[in-house]
């Protein structure tokens, strides 16, 4: 690996979901398995209907309008509520979800070969909005955790992206002081981006649908495969 250029970065937070991580890969195959158990059909709309829901959910979290606690079980609530599902145990469901979840992954693009190829020559974090028992699991079951060097969930910091609150916490602890040398990269506008401008450091936007943004933030960079962090890196592999 050759560094073209003067090294700009040092120090590079990582999103999970959505990001290394395919998400709906996950939750495909969580609701997939507790609809077996529970002995019930689940047909591609009531998966798309669950993310959309879930989606929502999230983002109220981002903006503080609820808590992780109330996420947790509403999104079931209206899952069943809008799809009339009744006489199922929340708790029981919610539980086996999240076990699931936290038991199964799939990488997007080459996620673990690139910031495996990245150890050594940057320090590597995870910054991640999330239920701790569930990421924890799976960043150790892909292997990502054994590449970081720190991992930070939202639920452990004690407030999530893109609070201030969440950033300062984890900036605090890293190494580098100087927050122009810190990159984050992440698919959320509203959480990796707005939390990476709101905190100083700099941004890449994931967006592999190349989408346009929903939002005004801009990112410093934008790539539409993980491949390309190596050119916003300025690294020659
Ligand atoms: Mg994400």
């Amino acid at each position: 690996m050759e560094k073209e250029n003067k090294q700009v970065f040092t120090t590079l937070l990582w999103d999970v979901d959505g990001t290394l991580l395919d998400f709906n890969y996950s939750m495909r195959h969580s609701l997939r398995r507790c609809f077996r158990s529970i002995g019930r059909p689940l047909t591609e709309e009531m998966i798309e209907g669950y993310g959309r829901i879930n989606d929502s959910y999230w983002k109220k979290l981002e903006l503080g309008e609820i808590t992780r606690k109330e996420l947790l079980s509403a999104r079931f609530r209206d899952f069943f509520a809008e799809y009339g599902l009744s006489g199922i145990d929340e708790e029981a469901f919610r539980k086996e979800y999240e076990t699931g979840l936290g038991n199964t992954y799939a990488f997007l693009d080459d996620a673990l070969t690139i910031v495996k190829s990245l150890q050594g020559h940057y320090r590597q974090y995870v910054v991640t909005n999330g239920v701790t028992a569930i990421q924890e699991n799976k960043l150790k079951l892909s292997g990502l955790s054994e590449v970081m060097d720190g991992i930070f969930i939202s639920e452990a910091v004690g407030s999530d992206k893109p609070s201030r609150t969440f950033f300062d916490c984890c900036l605090e602890q890293l190494e580098e002081r100087d927050r122009g040398r810190i990159l984050i990269i992440g698919d959320s506008m509203t959480s990796d981006i707005l939390g990476g401008i709101q905190a100083g450091i700099r941004t890449c936007w994931y967006n592999p649908g190349k989408k346009k943004p929903a939002y005004v933030y801009r990112a410093d960079y934008e790539i539409s495969v993980l491949q390309q962090i190596y050119e916003v890196l300025q690294i020659f592999v």
